[in-house]
Order: structure tokens, then C-alpha cells, then sequence
């Protein structure tokens, strides 16, 4: 039988756990803090910030949400950026992606200080997990992944990972995480330019997708008993539902999931663990912090 990997009921425990943690931090008079950067008006980029504030106030991390038009000038964004640095509430600094187009993305994550990266973009925490030194941070998609596979007891030494997309983002770090000594997987890198992406695909005991291409892995990807973690989210038209799309991943659920051992679906996989992984990278900023 097929398990079925619930992200959902994951991450409720995960956020269970850090509410207690969060607690103790505060009777010892430390109060986590992420404040939020929004810029322009990105329909979905709303979306994601409202429920990362959302998230913060249930767990009683203190929170800033700054929401700056279209407008706002590289420079007026970076200044913000060296505000929020200095503002010692502030453990985490998170700036919502994608900016619009005037604004250079990677200069603003170098104006952010590592210590407050707690989505794990800057070029310092990028070298920290190559290096697999445990101060950095890492990105929050591939570290929910990895909690999945934690929590259900999927074992990933000697197996052989594949993991299509070399995003750094989700693709690269989550390689980089499944490769490192506590994993010892053994890994390869898909993108759009790899040779025989079903063969390859076929070799892999655990298979990673995060490409942003709806049902593009199919059964003929899977090895028997692979377990499939699918990062995507993708929208696809759907006239039966009232919003007149629904939500799909990169895997062809209805196909993949009889071949494979273990599933994550979409929606209720693996995005619900990057919000709770960034509350947890929060309390691990404001944890270094204060030296506890
Ligand atoms: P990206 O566009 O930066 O990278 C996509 C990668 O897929 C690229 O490296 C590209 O080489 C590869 N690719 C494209 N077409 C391909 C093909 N036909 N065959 C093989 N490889 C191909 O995207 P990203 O930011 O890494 O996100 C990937 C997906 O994951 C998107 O659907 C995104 O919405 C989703 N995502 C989900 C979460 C989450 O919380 N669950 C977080 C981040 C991204």
C-alpha cells in the first residue's frame, strides 16, 4: 500500500513543538521576531505573506508586515533592509519573491544580514550548507522535505536521489541536503537540458520534483516502490471549481502513486512544511540571537 505523506499533519506537529519552544523562550525574556517585506502587488506574493504573518501571531512570534508599492526604489528597499538589521525584535528577515522587474533580487539578499537570512538566499548561508556547517540557514521548501522524510522514517543512506529542477531555491539545496553526511544519499541533478529524464528518473529510490511543469512526471518515471516527494505548485483551469482553476503538482498523482511506495500530494504535501519550516528557522535566528 501506498503511504500517502501528509505535509499538513506534519507540519501541525512541527508547529505544536515550536509553540512550546516559543513559549520557554519568551519566559526566559526572548521573544522571536520575522518581519515580512511585500513589494508591489502580486496577487499571490499577498497570499503568502498574509499567511506568514498569520502563522507568526498563532504562534506568538512578534511580526512585522511592511507592504511598500511598486514603486519603492531598490535603494528605498535596501535601507529598510538595514533597518530591520539594526532592529534587535527582528530575528528573521524575509522579503517576499518575486520583486517586480526595477528591483535586482540577489543585491537585496546581500544587503540582508545572514544572521537574520532566514530564508537561506545569502551567498554566506548558500556556503554554510555546502560546508554543512549547522549555524546557516536553509532554504524552507528543501528542509520540509527532508522533516517528511524524517518523520516518516524514509531512510535515505545509499540510496540513489534524483532531483529534477537546479533551482536555488528548492532543486540545488535540497541536493545539497540529501548528499551531506547525516543524509549520505547518493544524488543527481535534473533540469530541462538532461538526457532521458524518464530513464534517469527511473533509477531513483527517491525521487525530488520542483519544476513548475503540471503532471510532467508520469508512472513511466517511477521505479517500483520510489517514494516521490512533488515540490511543485502548479495552476492549472478547472471550470468545476468557483476560482475556476485548482492547484496541481509536477507529478501525475493518479498515475504515480500506485508504482510508488510513498507520495507527498499537492495540495497538503510539501507546502505546508515551508511555512512551518520558516517559523522554525525564526526561532532558530532569535536563538543564536541570544546565545540560547
Ligand atoms: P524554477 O523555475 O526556478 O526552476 C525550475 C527548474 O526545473 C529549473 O532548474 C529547470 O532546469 C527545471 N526544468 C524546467 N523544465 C524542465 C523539464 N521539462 N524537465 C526537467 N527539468 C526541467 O522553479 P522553482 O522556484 O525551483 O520551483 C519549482 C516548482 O516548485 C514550482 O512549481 C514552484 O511553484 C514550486 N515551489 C513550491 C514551493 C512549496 O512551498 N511547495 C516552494 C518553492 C517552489
Amino acid at each position: 500500500m501506498t503511504t500517502i505523506i501528509d505535509g499538513k499533519e506534519t507540519s501541525r506537529q512541527v508547529l505544536q513543538n515550536l509553540h512550546v519552544e516559543i513559549e520557554q523562550l519568551k519566559q526566559a525574556g526572548h521573544t522571536p521576531g520575522l518581519a515580512v517585506v511585500l513589494v508591489g502587488e502580486d496577487p499571490a506574493s499577498r497570499v503568502y505573506v498574509n499567511s506568514k504573518v498569520r502563522a507568526c501571531e498563532e504562534l506568538g512570534i512578534y511580526s512585522q508586515k511592511w507592504t511598500l508599492p511598486t514603486e519603492t526604489t531598490q535603494d528605498e528597499l535596501v535601507q529598510l533592509i538595514h533597518q530591520l538589521n539594526a532592529d534587535t525584535r527582528i530575528h528573521g528577515i524575509l522579503v517576499q519573491s518575486p520583486p517586480p522587474e526595477h528591483i535586482d533580487e540577489q543585491a537585496v539578499i546581500l544587503n540582508i544580514d545572514p544572521r537574520k537570512d532566514v530564508d537561506g538566499f545569502h551567498p554566506i548561508n548558500v556556503a554554510k550548507l555546502v560546508l554543512e556547517d549547522p549555524s546557516g540557514f536553509v532554504p524552507c521548501t528543501p528542509l520540509g522535505c527532508m522533516e517528511l522524510l524524517r518523520v516518516y522514517g524514509i531512510p535515505t543512506q545509499g540510496k540513489h536521489a534524483v532531483v529534477i529542477g537546479r533551482s536555488m531555491i528548492v532543486g540545488k539545496p535540497m541536493a545539497n541536503l540529501l548528499v551531506a553526511k547525516n543524509a549520505n544519499a547518493t544524488v543527481t541533478i535534473a533540469h530541462s537540458r538532461t538526457a532521458d529524464l524518464p530513464g534517469l528518473c527511473r533509477t531513483a529510490d527517491i525521487l525530488v520534483a520542483a519544476v513548475g511543469r503540471p503532471g510532467l512526471v508520469t508512472a513511466d518515471f517511477i521505479k517500483p516502490g520510489a517514494v516521490v516527494l512533488d515540490v511543485g505548485i502548479n495552476r492549472v483551469e478547472d471550470a468545476t471549481r468557483p476560482r475556476g482553476y485548482r492547484i496541481v503538482g509536477d507529478v501525475d498523482f493518479a498515475s504515480v502513486q500506485p508504482v510508488c511506495s510513498a507520495i507527498t500530494p499537492v495540495p497538503g504535501g510539501v507546502g505546508p512544511m515551508t511555512i512551518a519550516m520558516l517559523m522554525s528557522n525564526t526561532v532558530k535566528a532569535c536563538k543564536l540571537a541570544c546565545g540560547v
